[in-house]
C-alpha cells in the first residue's frame, strides 16, 4: 500500500511514520501548512521537516511559500470554526495531491496530537475521502504521544511552543485570555 501522509511538523511525523512503516505501508509526505505564523516560525518548522526528511530517510514534498494570506482568506469573520477550516484546507489538499500522485490512501500527523481536535480531524478526513474518491487512513496515533517526543528530543528537532497560527499564538501567550 502507497500512503501520502500530511506532515504537521517534524516531533509529530516520527510516531506515525515509524507505525506505517513497520506495517509495511509505503509512506510519501506533504508539508502544506499555510496555517503556521509568522513566517519566521514557518521557516523553522519547514528546516525542523527537511532535518527530519534525512534522518528517517523520508521522502517528503514541502510547499514552501509562507501561506499567510490563504488561511486569513478562509479564516476571517469564523475565527471560532477556525480549527475545522484549518484541517480541511490542509487534508484537502492533501486528498488532491493523493490522486494526482496516484497512491492508495491518504492521512495527517494531526492524528497523532493530543492538544487537535481528533474526532473533527477524522471526520473532516473521511468526507474528503468520499468526496475525492479516495479512502483515508485512519489510526489513533496518540498512543504514541510520548515515544514521539522522546525520539524528537533524542533527534534535536525543533519543538513548537504553539499550535500555528497567530490566533493560537496568542491564546499560548495572552494572559489575559486564560481563565482567572
Ligand atoms: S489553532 Fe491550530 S488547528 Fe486551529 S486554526 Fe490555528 S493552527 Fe489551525
Amino acid at each position: 500500500m502507497k500512503l501520502l501522509l500530511h506532515v504537521c511538523c517534524a516531533p509529530c511525523t516520527i510516531f506515525p511514520l515509524s507505525v506505517l512503516r513497520k506495517e509495511g505501508i509505503a509512506v510519501q509526505g506533504y508539508f502544506n501548512n499555510p496555517n503556521i505564523h509568522p513566517y519566521q516560525e514557518f521557516k523553522k518548522r519547514l528546516t525542523g521537516v527537511d532535518t527530519l526528511a534525512g534522518l528517517m530517510d523520508f521522502q517528503v514534498e514541502t510547499v514552501r511559500e509562507y501561506g499567510l494570506k490563504e488561511y486569513l482568506r478562509q479564516v476571517v469573520q469564523h475565527e471560532d470554526e477556525r480549527c475545522g477550516l484549518c484541517y480541511e484546507m490542509r487534508l484537502r489538499a492533501t486528498a488532491l495531491k493523493a490522486k494526482q500522485a496516484g497512491v492508495d490512501a491518504f492521512s495527517t500527523t494531526l492524528l497523532y496530537s493530543r492538544y487537535q481536535k481528533h474526532e473533527l480531524i477524522r471526520r473532516t478526513g473521511e468526507r474528503l475521502a468520499e468526496q475525492y474518491a479516495i479512502p483515508f487512513y485512519y489510526q489513533d496515533f496518540r498512543i504514541g504521544w510520548q515515544e514521539g517526543i522522546d525520539m524528537s528530543r533524542q533527534m534535536e528537532l525543533y519543538r513548537q511552543p504553539y499550535c500555528g497560527c497567530i490566533y493560537s499564538e496568542q491564546e499560548r501567550y495572552d494572559k489575559s485570555l486564560r481563565a482567572p
